[in-house]
């Protein structure tokens, strides 16, 4: 069994009366655990909640004026500070410089997903607030699929989020039972290309991204030439928002890549290339100044990842040896069979002829088909 998680950020929509109950309870909560800090390092560095509790419960309750769970979530916090902090031979006086709150789901605070409302605690009493969630997160607000666990409260810039931390069980895909296999591959001119064992493929073009893209990298180096102070702001609030815009592209391709398995079959699995040994930043600055930032690049497979786990994808990698020379048919490997100018895949040997940006992915199909084949009778 596999349990997967996940923390949805929810945007609190609160009334001026709610947001100082909210700052007020983020106040005491701070104090709360410096206090019981303070307490657990003169003692040693307690590690071990009941003990901690049985020193400074009373004083979270009367002193702090924090609820009952409440109470027992700043000892566990803190407890937990300092057995991390043991078990790295590591004693110091730990400080929360941050204020956030930790709840615990039904005890101090639950999630209506239909009226889109939160009933949180503060000092005082509960209070209904009203939330806002991104499209990205709804589907895990769904409960008859993920359990609710622990929440924190955090202020942000401009009010204040929930992050609550959701929950799955799942059993773990295994590579006997697919029916379809789906080969990845990811570049520059299709930010994916995708074909499934009866050749059937999907193309997600980058074009309109470049341009985006290249419009970024316009503004910034004109932002750059003026070197102001507010030139400077300006600058890394636009780095936010393409930051952004590459994660909600990401977040797309990879769905449009789930949806393709999906339908490819019942139980498919997907085949990445394994990227982790190519120096990726050379790859990218040689081949497209579009991949800037090669964290980007490792998003779009953390996200593939993830969201095939959500559906029981099994997600295989495979080497990523000369996936775009290698003749798909025949096998014969040559940097010539490629001509990257007119996109044309040419094999040197057979003579076998195909857009160039497919063979990559055809090639990661089979690898992929390839080592099925060798796990089911290896049985490893
Ligand atoms: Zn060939």
């Amino acid at each position: 069994m596999l349990e997967l998680m996940r923390t949805v950020r929810l945007k609190l929509i609160v009334s001026s009366e709610q947001a100082v109950a909210l700052q007020t309870t983020l106040q005491a909560n701070r104090e709360a655990l410096n206090y019981t800090s303070q307490v657990a390092y003169e003692k040693g560095g307690i590690s071990a909640f009941k003990q901690l509790q049985q020193f400074v419960y009373r004083d979270l309750r009367d002193k702090f004026g924090l609820k009952s769970q409440m109470a027992c979530n700043v000892c566990s916090t803190v407890a937990s500070t300092y057995a991390s902090a043991k078990s790295n031979n590591r004693l110091v006086h730990a400080i929360y410089k941050h204020s956030k709150v930790v709840y615990s789901y039904n005890r101090d605070y639950t999630v209506q997903v239909d009226d889109q409302t939160v009933s949180i605690g503060t000092l005082n009493k509960r209070i209904k607030v009203p939330f806002l969630v991104g499209n990205n997160y709804r589907p895990y607000l769904d409960p008859s699929l993920w359990e609710f666990g622990s929440a924190e409260l955090v202020p942000t810039r401009k009010g204040y989020a929930l992050h609550v931390v959701v929950k799955r069980a799942m059993d773990e895909p295994i590579p006997q039972a697919c029916d379809a296999v789906i080969g990845v591959d990811r570049g520059m001119n299709f930010l994916a290309v995708a074909t499934n064992h009866h050749d059937e493929t999907m193309f997600y073009k980058g074009r309109p991204i470049k341009n985006k893209k290249a419009k970024y990298v316009r503004l910034r180096k004109a932002l750059q030439r003026q070197g102001t102070r507010s030139a400077k702001r300006k600058l890394q609030r636009t780095a936010g928002r393409e930051n952004r815009f590459m994660t909600n592209i990401n977040h797309q391709v990879a769905n449009a890549i789930i949806a393709f398995a999906k339908q490819s079959g019942n139980k498919p699995c997907i085949v990445l290339e394994d990227l982790t040994h190519i120096n990726l930043r050379a790859t990218v600055r040689l081949a497209d100044r579009y991949w800037r930032f090669s964290w980007a690049f490792a998003q779009l497979e953390t996200f593939i990842r993830y969201k095939a786990l959500a559906e029981g994808i099994l997600v295989l990698s495979v080497s990523a040896k000369y996936t775009s020379q290698k003749c798909p048919k025949c096998g014969h490997t040559e940097r010539a069979n490629r001509d990257k100018q007119n996109h044309r895949f040419t094999c040197k040997a057979c003579h076998y002829t195909l857009n160039d940006d497919l063979v990559g992915a055809r090639n990661i199909r089979d690898r992929g088909v390839e080592q099925r084949h060798q796990i089911e009778t290896i049985g490893a």
